[in-house]
């Protein structure tokens, strides 16, 4: 059992008043609060290590090539890639994505080809995908989902067609908190020999990921949902796949040679870093994976799915509430609506009671015309929320009830 007051205690920005209430952050899906630790570490970075790094022959640049190559290790084995050339550092998630659409779009998309995404898909995972299609007048299609917010699988074999080149999908949703059957979803693109894409910016934070178990190609995610800084985040591509790509950006890093008639490029993980890497941000993101190592991925998820089942009952109490995402296997995000309650001003009120949520359509319009609403409450759940915070939330959604009926 994890200790959440204690924990509680390494996390600065939870211990402020806002509008002279505690803050209650439940605001963890947008990004989540920031270990001391993790802080630590980008302060001794820049006051005393930072220089750029590889190829420098002075001391300091020497020792952050060091600690930079390891942090990767350090997302290798917390993802279990099988090389540390298989992790890429990027700006987050959404660049992750891009970086797979433009390359693999250039490389293997022609005209009349498929990509497959889902109806629950952020919008980092689905304009990426369409500017790849328009650019090669290729189509996307798409695997729906039912009232519960829970693809319909089955769909999956009826999209496939011998044109699909890959499906992009999401391990877990934003909106509506379902933790999709990736593993299924993998096996039957493999059986077609198609590779498959997880956005993992949701489940890195709340699940252990094993990238080789899932056999996935692709996985994308963000340091800043997982208590690391905002502006690092990782692609994992498979050795073969990330090979075959042709490379995202150029500049310095990723090339072997260059002569103004022939450029070759770089090996990997390089290939695929051009510039000058966020070289605080990547050791910040290590000093935040040995901290979740620390507690557990295991604790982690058995703390926050007590808090989902103990927000679930109590939210479910209050006449008129509508929870939207009801699957069957869900990470602890709620999203909601109160009898006609336009989600904003429900938000707006709830921000004056110090509880810190998000409003509208999470980057997922989509869903919001599947269900025709114009957005909803969430309340997304972190490892350092309490049984007590729960409970403010629900009065404060009372009380906002009371005031706004
Ligand atoms: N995918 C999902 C499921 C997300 O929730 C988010 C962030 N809300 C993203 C992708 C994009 O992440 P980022 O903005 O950090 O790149």
């Amino acid at each position: 059992m994890l200790d959440i007051n204690n924990i509680r205690n390494d996390f600065p920005a939870l211990h402020q008043l806002v509008y002279k209430k505690p803050l209650v952050y439940l605001d963890n899906a947008a990004t989540t609060q920031k270990p001391k630790v993790v802080i630590d570490t980008l302060l001794e970075y820049y006051n005393k290590q930072n220089s750029n790094i590889h190829r420098g022959v002075h001391y300091l640049s020497q020792q952050a090539t060091v600690a930079y190559e390891e942090a990767r290790i350090c997302v290798q084995k917390f993802i279990n890639a099988a090389y540390s050339h298989e992790i890429i550092f990027t700006r987050g998630a959404t660049e992750s994505i891009n970086l797979v659409a433009s390359s693999f779009g250039k490389k293997f998309l022609k005209k009349g080809d498929e990509i497959i995404i889902s109806g629950m898909e952020h919008h980092s995972n689905i304009v990426p995908w369409q500017l790849a299609c328009e650019e090669k007048q290729a189509f996307l299609k798409i695997i729906p989902f039912n009232e519960n917010g829970e693809l319909i699988i089955e769909d999956l074999e009826k999209l496939i067609t011998e044109k699909t080149k890959l499906v992009a999908i999401t391990h877990i949703s934003n909106a509506l908190g379902t933790i999709n059957p990736v593993k299924k979803i993998i096996e039957i693109a493999h059986k077609h020999n198609i590779p498959v894409l997880l956005d993992g910016a949701q489940a890195v934070p709340h699940l252990k990921i094993d990238v080789q178990e899932l056999d996935c190609d692709f996985y994308c995610f963000s340091g800043h949902k997982m208590y690391a800084p905002m502006g690092v985040g990782v692609l994992y591509g498979k050795e073969k796949m990330l090979e075959e790509l042709p490379p995202y950006q150029g500049g310095g890093e990723m090339i072997k040679n260059v002569t103004f008639e022939k450029t070759t490029y770089n090996e990997l993980p390089f290939k695929f870093e051009a510039g000058t890497p966020n070289v605080g941000d990547g050791l910040a993101l290590a000093a935040a994976i040995k901290y979740l190592e620390d507690l557990g991925m295991e604790n982690i998820k058995l703390h926050e799915t007590e808090l989902l089942k103990y927000a679930t009952k109590k939210l479910s109490e209050i006449k008129n509430f509508r929870m939207i995402g009801t699957a069957k296997e869900k990470a602890a995000v709620i999203s909601f609506l109160v009898g006609n309650i336009h989600p904003s001003d429900m938000g707006i009120i709830l921000d004056k009671l110090g509880i810190a949520v998000r409003t509208g359509h999470h980057c997922t319009q989509p869903i919001m015309d599947f269900y025709k609403i114009p957005g909803t409450v969430r309340a997304s759940f972190a490892l350092y929320n309490t049984f007590e915070e729960v409970d403010v939330l629900v009065e404060g959604v009372k009380k906002a009830k009371e005031m706004l009926s």
